[in-house]
């Protein structure tokens, strides 16, 4: 039988469930199957988890590369990450280029700092993109330790339009490719020769992470660089490039070292005028280019 006290007891918890659900989107996933959450607009409360990590006096190092032509990048860049990038939080740029003369002269904000490394040229823009695995891997091995807490490397052919900030923290962060979303796993781009170092095969695989954005503590990301570029290293010595370069290595590594945190592809779109209706909000997003004109090859 009731009593008053169960009474009150039912309505508050009542209560509390309509309180929980104001932040929860049901039109997408927000969690993986391993219990990871996808980030997505209406899944955090950005004033209290900025409060958060603002106790803990975090530095977010970001790398970028900036070679032959795709210097031109740089401007909108870092002038739109100074709007929208971990705003109000130390950040430090770690700018890697061939080309130190032609990086333009962007105002940073208190607390914000660029360090320019002179890295040389190369012919392919393929062993460009897949070089970084070994940069970054030096770079956080030898001089990162006692000066970031976290890392992301981002593709330098981009541009912010809003926020990505302390909600995208995690051990290992991985973002979902906006290709690739909301289609059947058999569309994956994943590399399929059992030759490949990368090789997943038919009927394996979580989703498909891009290869220009990825980030998390310094030592899972020092783990997945080394990782990335061994197997490369292996594939090269067997004389095979992996279909997608580096994102190929990458889509391996998350899928036997699960990211901690996915972020959906609000925080890395493709082409500003496609649209979907999940994506409430484009944060970062590649911008137009003409490849046969920036890149050094074909
Ligand atoms: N990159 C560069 N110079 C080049 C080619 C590539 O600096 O000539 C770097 C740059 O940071 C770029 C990244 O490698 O964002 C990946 O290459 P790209 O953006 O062309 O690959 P996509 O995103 O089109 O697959
Ligand atoms: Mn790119």
């Amino acid at each position: 039988m009731f009593n008053c006290n169960q009474c009150v007891c039912v309505c508050v918890c009542v209560c509390v469930c309509v309180c929980v659900c104001v932040c929860v989107r049901t039109d997408v996933a927000s969690v993986t199957p391993w219990l990871a959450p996808i980030v997505w607009e209406g899944t955090f409360d950005s004033t209290l988890i900025d409060s958060i990590y603002k106790q803990q006096n975090i530095t977010v190092a970001t790398t970028l590369f900036a070679l032959g032509k795709y210097t031109r990048f740089l401007k909108d860049f870092l002038e739109s990450a100074e709007e929208h990038y971990f705003v109000g939080f130390r950040v430090h740029y770690y700018l890697f280029t061939d080309l130190p003369e032609a990086i333009p002269n962007v105002k940073l904000g208190q607390e914000r700092y660029l360090t320019v490394k002179k890295v040389p040229s190369l012919n392919r823009w393929q062993d460009i993109s897949m070089g970084r695995m070994e940069i970054l891997k030096k770079l956080i091995e030898n001089e990162l330790a006692n000066e970031a807490d976290y890392i992301f490397c981002l593709d330098v052919d981009t541009k912010f339009y809003g926020r990505w900030s302390v909600e995208t923290l995690g051990h290992l962060v991985g973002v979902i490719h906006p290709w690739f979303f909301n289609v059947p796993r058999f569309i994956f781009t994943y590399e399929h020769r059992r030759e490949s170092q990368a090789y997943i095969p038919a009927g394996e695989g979580d989703y498909y992470f891009t290869g220009a954005a990825f980030g998390g503590s310094l030592k899972d990301v020092q783990n997945l660089t080394k990782t990335c570029r061994e197997q490369m290293n292996i594939d090269a010595a067997n004389s095979i490039e992996a279909i997608w370069h580096e994102e190929s290595h990458l889509n391996k590594y998350f899928l036997y070292n699960k990211p901690s945190k996915l972020l959906s592809p609000e925080y890395l779109w493709r082409d500003i005028s496609m649209s979907a209706g999940q994506v409430k909000i484009i944060r970062f997003s590649h911008v137009a280019k003409n490849n046969a004109e920036v890149r050094p090859n074909l």
